[in-house]
């Protein structure tokens, strides 16, 4: 198969269909916006969402992560106090007319808090269009994306083209909290595809690798003393501190031995290890007992998490040899919270190369092959399932931070791009007209 193998007629009808319902896509998108679906209140886009699914003649299933047996064994869930019963993921097929591959397209609907509502130049969540703009939350992370996944398929039935393999839309909640209440669920609960295309904000890139992440916490102890006799105690801070310094040389050491190319495309570094935060002491008065720091460390695709642990463990070992203090209270090591596991694709995989001349031929966009420096969703595909994943979707325009917006021609391009992905990957025929 070619990656791209569509007839000029076929994909002029597809950019005629996507022209006449540009407006339907951009309502659509903007009407997500309006709902304020951060964690835990992403259940009204998700019915938004059904709406429009069954308005294509779609049935609509939902996955719940309480549903999936045995998600809590995995090493990505995250620990919960949410209700999921009004918090399903959705999931619909277009059943294809031959016996093309099967194509699914992914995409969340939770999104992150607004923050500082009074720094934003224009209300988060008015979902208004301005300049051609499509301004709030969630416009280019990924409402956007969502709305031009669901209008791709859209624009094919309006233009009379069939695919040939079955085409999956699955819109998730959680993304934004590691996503094992999203697309892992969805992934643990069957949901699967020959080839899966997620429409986050790339830049119309495709990103086909990611990095790991693990959080971890170095607790110290001291002794405490009254200020007037500080040298009677132990100042916990200031035990700290070596290991402190020893972590931000590792930052250094690592960024420069560690190296992934499709990382080093658009970042300067693959990996790094981001100091948090650090707390040490309770009172001005007091010699601090306790002191804690906290790091974010990221893996490359080609480290384990294992390794990297050890790493860690070894460093804080070496800053506190030779303090007899510290080989008396030695300190510990905590790896909390969120673990995200890494994932790659090859760059030569067809649903790659399929996405690249998509953008090539029908948008006249160069994309490159990229590594993003966190969690995507796409490596729950990858390493559940061995299932390509890559991510292609629109700019990032103020993501996570004020004035978040989305060029309401990239939503259309977007929209083209994702229909005539799946034409070109489950092959495709056009109903003959019935006038
Ligand atoms: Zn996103």
């Amino acid at each position: 198969m070619k990656p791209y193998d569509i007839e000029t007629a076929a994909s002029e009808r597809v950019e005629a269909a996507v022209d006449e319902i540009r407006d339907d896509v951009v309502d659509f998108a903007a009407d997500l916006v309006r709902v304020r679906s951060v964690l835990n209140e992403e259940q009204p886009a998700q019915e938004r969402v059904r709406d429009q699914l069954e308005a294509l003649d779609l049935e609509v299933e939902e996955i719940r992560v309480d549903e999936v047996p045995g998600i809590e064994d995995h090493d990505e869930y995250v620990e919960r106090d949410l209700s999921s019963e009004d918090r399903p993921n959705l999931l619909a097929t277009r059943e294809g007319a031959g016996n093309g591959p099967s194509l699914l397209f992914n995409g969340h609907v939770d999104v992150v808090p607004e923050g500082d509502r009074e720094a934003w130049s224009f209300d988060p969540f008015a979902g208004t269009v301005e300049d051609r703009r499509l301004l709030g939350r969630g416009a280019s992370d990924m409402k956007g994306g969502v709305a031009a996944m669901i209008f791709a398929l859209e624009a094919l039935d309006r233009a009379g083209i069939e695919l040939l393999g079955d085409l999956s839309l699955n819109t998730v909640i959680e993304e934004e909290y590691g996503g094992s209440g999203g697309t892992l669920a969805s992934v643990l609960g069957g949901v699967d595809a020959d080839a899966v295309v997620i429409p986050e904000p790339t830049g119309f890139d495709t990103w086909i690798a990611n990095d790991g992440v693990s959080y971890f916490r170095v607790s110290v102890e001291g002794k405490s003393a009254h200020a007037a006799e500080t040298d009677a105690g132990v100042n916990a801070i200031s035990k700290l501190l070596p290991i402190y310094h020893a972590l931000e040389d590792l930052h250094g050491e690592r960024k420069t031995t560690v190296h992934d190319e499709l990382f080093e495309e658009w970042h300067e570094h693959t990996v790094s290890l981001n100091l948090g935060t650090i707390q040490g002491g309770d009172w001005v008065s007091s010699v601090p007992d306790e002191a804690h720091l906290e790091a974010r460390i990221s893996h490359a695709p080609e480290e384990t998490r294992e390794d990297l642990r050890e790493t860690v463990e070894r460093t804080v070992e070496r800053a506190a040899e030779g303090d007899p203090w510290l080989e008396e209270y030695p300190p510990e090591i905590e790896w909390f919270g969120w673990r995200g596991r890494s994932a790659k694709i090859d760059p030569d995989e067809p649903i790659v190369r399929t996405v690249e001349d998509v953008a090539s031929e029908a948008l006249g966009r160069e994309s490159h092959a990229k590594g993003f420096p966190g969690g995507i969703d796409s490596r729950f595909f990858v390493n559940e399932n061995g299932t390509p994943a890559v991510c292609f979707g629109p700019g990032a325009y103020n993501i996570h931070g004020t004035d978040e917006y989305l060029p309401v021609a990239e939503l259309e391009e977007l929209t083209l791009a994702l229909a005539l992905t799946a034409m070109s990957w489950c092959g495709y025929r056009v109903t003959p007209d019935e006038s």
